[in-house]
């Protein structure tokens, strides 16, 4: 059973092809630049083994349909992974945020369409472009069952103590003003990995989890359900990230209208782009982050301190809510390939119990691995994340 899994944003296509039956990639694609001047399209096929192949197209893709045709062709053309279009059994699509109302995998119909367009208030840099993806996939694949797979959906259970604000209760009455949470795709996958590598029924599991890319964000969970996390309303809230400055003061908007004039759309635009590590340094890549501290860049290893500073805190607040915790796993670019920041992070831990074999968590991890010594009273992993897998399994068990 081949499935689709298309991650559309309002100016690129994310795709990936896979066989459900053996769980392997067939292609992948990017399309980016969609109505823009020069547009690219990067596909490749069977990504993971030494016969991969990479074709780059460069030339101006006007909306999203010409680049979804572009990738069909590539997919299903005379040299593509499949013969016909036909033979894609189902299409997953990836949705940042489902609201309240849409969490488990839905097939998408007019009224999906409909609820996803009334979020887009709560989504509104990413829910147009999902959309976008959706009437073009809708268009081209017209006997080709299509489902929903939200990335709020495993934050869902978060009890109303975890997701209410201490705000006027009419604003989540009225607006539906809550927390959400965010990842939850990936959070879901590693936790449920985690458990499975631990030999652990998951509805006994609990763990922290988290997720450390560009965007940055924490997870606990109890009994195999997201009982706290660290996203909000909007990705902005919790752990330092690439641009993103997390946790601050609500007060700093009113602070910055009063003496720097600026309206609330230049500070959200501030906090979304210029904080997280790149307000604090300059810089958004880690690594980029670790070549400036060995040159004795002070501001970069401020950087690195405050946001591994708040993944400990987190954690610590996340132990606090769970009582007994399992496993804790690092997740994303971040959390699979730098040692440096799971060690800073899990500093003084030990006090819990907590212990790092140094040498392991200095490994590089393609494949899952345990950097917990064995007397550790928490077992800590590294799972390298995978949201197509998950996608595409929800999407086959939906459509099974
Ligand atoms: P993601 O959003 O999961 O793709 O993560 C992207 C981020 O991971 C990049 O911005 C880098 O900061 C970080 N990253 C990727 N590879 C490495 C690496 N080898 N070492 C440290 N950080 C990395």
């Amino acid at each position: 059973m081949k499935v689709l899994v298309i991650n559309s944003g309002s100016s690129s296509i994310k795709y990936q092809l896979l066989d459900m039956n053996t769980e392997s990639v067939l292609c992948t694609g990017l399309v980016e630049r969609i109505g823009e001047e020069e547009g690219r399209l990067v596909h490749k096929v069977a990504p993971d083994t030494e016969a991969s192949k990479k074709i780059t197209l460069e030339q101006p893709i006007a909306d999203h349909e010409a680049g979804m045709v572009l990738a069909i062709d590539l997919i299903c053309g005379p040299n593509g992974v499949v013969k016909d279009k036909s033979e894609i059994a189902a299409i997953g699509h990836r949705i940042v945020h489902g609201g309240e109302n849409l969490h488990e995998p839905t097939l998408i119909d007019d009224a999906v369409v409909e609820e996803l367009e009334k979020i887009i208030p709560l989504a509104p840099l990413h829910n147009p472009g999902h959309l976008a993806g959706i009437r073009v996939a809708r268009h081209l694949f017209a006997d080709v069952p299509q489902v929903v797979v939200m990335d709020t959906a495993y934050h869902q259970t978060l009890p109303p103590k975890a997701y209410m604000y201490a705000l006027p209760h009419e604003l989540y009455d009225e607006l539906r003003i809550r927390r959400y949470g965010f990842h939850g795709t990936s959070h879901g996958y590693v936790a449920k990995e985690a458990a499975r590598l631990m030999h652990r029924p998951f509805e006994t599991f609990n763990c922290i989890t988290v997720h450390l890319g560009n965007g940055c964000s924490m997870t606990a969970t109890a009994n195999g359900k997201a009982v706290d996390t660290s996203m909000g309303i909007t990705p902005l809230e919790g752990l330092v990230m690439g641009t993103r400055s997390g946790d601050v003061d609500p007060a700093l908007h009113a602070l910055l209208a009063r003496t720097r004039n600026m309206t609330s759309e230049d500070v959200d635009q501030m906090l979304n782009k210029e904080s997280g590590l790149k307000g604090l340094c300059g810089m958004n890549d880690m690594r980029d982050i670790h070549a400036a501290i060995e040159m004795g860049d002070k501001k970069a290893e401020l950087a690195l301190d405050v946001q591994t500073y708040r993944n400990r805190k987190y954690i610590g607040s996340y132990m606090a809510v769970l009582g007994r915790v399992d496993a804790i796993i690092f997740t994303a670019g971040i959390g699979e390939n730098d040692y440096i920041v799971r060690r800073n992070t899990l500093q003084g831990l030990d006090c819990f119990g907590i212990k790092i074999d140094k040498m392991v968590n200095a490994q590089r991890a393609s494949e899952p691995l345990k950097i917990s010594t064995d007397d550790s009273a928490i077992e800590v992993w590294v799972i390298p994340t995978n949201e197509e897998l998950a996608i595409a399994r929800q999407t086959k068990e939906f459509v099974n």
